[in-house]
């Protein structure tokens, strides 16, 4: 194991990257006025910082880890593949081993005759190509105007300048006088902050005949398609009601509105099936994933057509014009592929959705007696605890009093990694944890949650 790098080179490092390195998703100055952690080491579901401190990573990253930091049998898919070819391109006729068997696996695994793939190398660059192929597709079958791509209200699609469109997070869209034309978005199933008297299942209804409504607004002849996570991520970890995706597949097939599940999150065994969309009976027409397709070992991300998109493409008689330097990267593609085989071979998408999944979510249910904890959701390894100021009347902190972001800097102090979006806090830890594991990251949480409480001088 690489040695331990502390003491001068952090303030070294803190220096340097506050002078020169933009970060994503930061304000700039603060995080400069604070300085970052710097990550050097992992392994299993463990991080080092440059500090020496040793952090439980409850966010497998970003969410992509799932087998876990540190496996051998990666190091080395990649090792040969960059001693054999390092790179070469899909276009021009040509392809490499990696990119055809990844392509074939991904279709052997992939739910509802989704067996066409496209190679990218981020969920932003898959869910941006969604939206070009959209548009082709429907100009394939003669109705160029189903133009319109409807997302939802807390959903996250990436940055690039169609992704942010289909996203539906408030603070992704002033800064760039965004979204474009063409995106329309409607109200997510998020019970717990607006469900109001209704029941999980009937607010789940409304959400749902709320993409009804706004195809029949538009008219179903502009509409091309309707993205959504099958679990909500980045907007805060939202599972939905019951009976929920089974309305928005009847609407999209009613008004012919091609049906997109962005799998950047839930493929790959996190919600405890190999996808999301079988978890939630879901038959998509397009898929996007990225993340745990590699555990996040090299970027690589793919969108699998279904046969109706499929087919038009393969018959559209000229060439598409569209595609990504790195499209089937060969090293990014053996590690996928060695990745996959893991998966498969220690069956954590089957762990996820079964024993591990389940005492996951029993010690996140233990956090549910606490004053902060209005609601636990769980689905795999997917968890979020809602901190409110009212349990019964699932009222929110203001939020000035930045709760869930004192929360996240109890957990960091604590040695674990827990996301704050808004006041829910966050969890998807690699799906290689163990129960002993589980235990102890539910220990930090519970004191993360104290003196959170304690901050906020509740007594
Ligand atoms: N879709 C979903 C559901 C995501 O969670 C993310 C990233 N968190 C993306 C797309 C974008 O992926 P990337 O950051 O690789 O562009």
């Amino acid at each position: 194991m690489a040695t331990q790098i502390i003491g001068a080179d952090t303030a070294r490092w803190r220096e340097l990257d506050a002078r020169h390195h933009v970060h994503p998703f930061s304000d700039q100055a603060a995080l400069a006025e604070k300085g970052v952690r710097v990550i050097t080491r992992a392994e299993g579901c463990w991080l080092w910082d440059s500090e020496g401190n040793r952090i439980l990573d409850g966010m497998s990253g970003l969410w992509c880890v799932n087998v876990g930091y540190g496996r051998p049998e990666l190091i080395e898919a990649a090792s040969r593949q960059i001693a054999t070819l390092p790179f070469y391109n899909t276009f021009f006729q040509c392809s490499t081993a990696p990119a055809i068997e990844l392509a074939a696996r991904l279709a052997a695994i992939a739910p509802s005759g989704l067996s066409r793939v496209f190679f990218a190398n981020s969920g932003s660059e898959a869910n941006d190509t969604v939206v070009k192929l959209v548009r082709y597709f429907w100009k394939l079958q003669g109705q160029p105007e189903k133009q319109t791509v409807i997302g939802r209200t807390y959903g996250y699609h990436g940055v690039t300048l169609a992704a942010a469109s289909l996203s539906g997070l408030p603070n992704m869209h002033p800064q760039f006088d965004l979204p474009l034309a063409g995106f329309a978005h409607v109200p997510a199933p998020y019970w717990y902050a607006e469900g109001g008297d209704l029941t999980p299942e009937q607010y789940g209804q409304r959400a749902a005949r709320a993409l009804e409504d706004k195809i029949l607004e538009l008219g179903p002849e502009t509409v091309g398609a309707f993205i959504g996570e099958p679990v909500q991520g980045a907007g805060g970890v939202i599972v939905p009601p019951a009976g929920y995706w089974a309305e928005i597949q009847r609407i999209c097939r009613q008004y012919d509105v091609l049906l997109v599940a962005d799998e950047v999150i839930c493929g790959f065994g996190r919600t405890g099936r190999w996808f999301g969309s079988e978890r939630f009976g879901i038959a998509p027409d397009v898929m996007t994933v990225a993340k745990g397709l590699s555990s996040g070992y090299l970027p690589i991300a793919a969108v699998l057509l279904g046969p109706r998109i499929g087919n038009a493409l393969a018959a559209a008689g000229e060439e598409w014009a569209h595609g990504f330097t790195y499209s089937g990267h060969p090293v990014a593609a053996a590690v996928a592929l060695e990745n996959l085989r893991i998966i498969e071979a220690e069956g954590l998408h089957e762990r996820a959705g079964g024993p591990l999944g389940d005492y996951f979510a029993s010690g996140l249910a233990s956090l549910a007696d606490h004053p902060l904890v209005g609601e636990v959701r769980t689905c795999g390894l997917l968890g979020a605890l809602e901190l409110v100021e009212d349990k019964r009347t699932r009222r929110y902190f203001p939020p000035a009093r930045k709760v869930g972001l004192t929360c996240r800097e109890h957990c960091i102090q604590n040695g674990l990694v827990m996301r704050a979006v808004r006041d829910v806090m966050i969890l998807a830890p690699p799906l290689i944890i163990t129960e002993a594991e589980i235990d102890e990251m539910i220990a930090k949480a519970r004191r993360a949650l104290d003196l959170t409480r304690h901050d906020l001088g509740i007594a």
